[in-house]
């Protein structure tokens, strides 16, 4: 469908209406040449009161709201909110976050806890944002959850967190949008990235030790870390751990990702090196999808590791599903829930399918509206909950299956720190490697290259200007 929008000329708030009809549907857009439907917007200003009213072919949908002191803000929401309503009744359809098309709804619900209580929070979740109360109840009691296990978040805006990024994998999943290059990459081996990912860590381990901002947390993520070989995971975990690591650090995260990567040798390396949580990831445990999405190993490869890592000491293991992989049904997605939870791991994240740009899935023909997703969620939120794994993280991601969003559960005391502070933007997370993207808390973003050459060539620019950025922020 395409909407020929008149009436408002900001195009902030016309890009906001953009992502909203993509979260009722992918192809919906605007344009002025060759519409459906003539939207009609019109705004009447009384002293401290806007109403908004969106007009289409035989359709009406107003809306008034009082003006706070953040004009731009609340008209924002009132032209959505409005336009939502027509959309609902154009479509027939209603959307579980309403007008939120974001990708940290709980974030949004931080900042309100800092002023209301849980019922007034749900009230403003469902009047302005047109949040159902399933979501606005699932909102509320994870940012609640991590309030517990936390504090106070801001608290954490002095230290920082890291995320180190291996750009490298034994094959390239169908469904995935991240810089991966094949571990045997000819043009920029893993000996000629390692060598540079080294300096970066160096130099920045150095910055922050002597201006003495503490770590939080590391992560090393990919890509896949346990792609390199083993002489080449323990000296980089060994740079880590001469550099980067020290007492303060709440959490040290590898993730390891496919089984296939994964061996004794990187296994007894990793156990020493005081990782302190991995993530082996199934995905699926239906063995014709793993061929399907291109993963070229099987689901005894998953338990055969798994139960590895157990032998290895390793207590903290992640455990990553995705709902909505291509042929997948609701009972396979019922039957890789149960799997995992037979694993028994610590915590377990469970991911719904979006079509990517970038990945081979982005213009697969998916039927992303199932109403088996909203199933597959309840039974993942009810069987995970009952076996004491609670919602401890959420975010969401365009052209989600479902338009639903992506949940951690962990029992208790496995949260992973790194993901909550990272989603919910509460500390500056630097990011070292090759399309790794560092994030700051006055909204600054510095991405380093994707390409390998380029980062090689580059590194030393982005790590002037990350440690810039920091400096910045330092200064507030
Ligand atoms: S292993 Fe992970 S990073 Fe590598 S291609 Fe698959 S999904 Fe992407």
């Amino acid at each position: 469908m395409i909407f020929n929008i008149v009436g408002i000329n900001d195009q902030r708030i016309l890009t906001a209406l953009q992502r909203l009809l993509n979260a009722f549907n992918k192809s919906y857009k605007i344009s002025a040449l060759q519409y459906d439907y003539l939207i009609t917007i019109i705004m009447i200003e009384y002293e401290k009161e806007i109403k908004v009213i969106i007009k289409a072919q035989g359709v009406t949908s107003e809306n008034r709201d009082i003006i706070t002191n953040d004009r731009f803000y609340d008209l924002k929401y009132l032209v959505l909110g409005c336009f939502y309503q027509l959309l609902v009744k154009v479509t027939g359809k209603r959307l579980s976050y309403g007008v939120l098309t974001g990708i940290r709804p709980t974030k949004l619900v931080h900042k309100y806890k800092k002023r209301y209580n849980d019922h007034e929070v749900w009230t403003i979740l469902q009047k302005k944002y047109l949040v159902s109360s399933d979501k606005a109840n699932l909102l509320i009691n994870i940012v609640n959850h991590q309030s517990d296990l936390l504090g106070d978040i801001s608290e954490y805006q002095n230290e920082v967190s890291i995320y180190i990024n291996i750009p490298f994998c034994l094959s390239k999943c169908s469904y995935c949008s991240f810089t991966s290059y094949p571990y045997d990459n000819k043009s920029v081996t893993r000996n000629d990235y390692l060598n540079t990912l080294f300096k970066e860590i160096k130099y920045m381990g150095k910055y922050l030790s002597s201006v003495k901002i503490p770590i939080t947390t590391i992560y090393v993520g990919g890509g896949t870390p346990t792609a390199l070989s083993s002489i080449e995971l323990k000296a980089l975990l060994k740079i880590i751990d001469r550099y980067l690591l020290s007492d303060k650090v709440k959490e040290y995260t590898l993730e390891c990702g496919r089984p296939d990567s994964l061996d004794d040798d990187k296994l007894e390396i990793i156990k020493r090196a005081k990782v302190s949580r991995i993530s082996i990831n199934p995905q699926t445990f239906k063995e014709a999808t793993l061929q399907k999405v291109n993963r070229k190993h099987t689901i005894s490869d998953i338990e055969n590791i798994y139960f590895k890592a157990r032998n290895y000491g390793l207590t903290n293991i992640n455990m990553d599903l995705i709902i909505g992989l291509p042929g997948e049904q609701l009972t396979d997605f019922k039957h890789s829930i149960d799997a995992t939870l037979l694993l028994n791991p610590e915590s377990i994240t469970i991911h719904y399918l979006a079509q990517k740009r970038g990945a081979q899935l982005y213009n697969a023909d998916l039927d992303t509206e199932k109403s088996e997703y909203v199933a597959a969620f309840n039974y993942a939120y009810n069987r995970l909950t009952e076996c004491n794994y609670n919602p401890y993280y959420l975010y969401r991601q365009k052209y989600i299956v479902g338009n639903l969003e992506n949940i951690g559960y962990a029992r208790k005391g496995y949260e992973s720190v790194y993901n909550m502070l990272m989603i919910e933007e509460a500390q500056n997370i630097i990011g070292l490697g090759c399309g790794s993207s560092s994030k700051f808390i006055n909204y600054d973003i510095i991405l380093s290259p994707k390409n390998l050459l380029t980062y090689l060539e580059s590194y030393q620019d982005y790590l002037n200007k990350k440690i810039k950025a920091i400096r910045n922020t330092l200064r507030k």
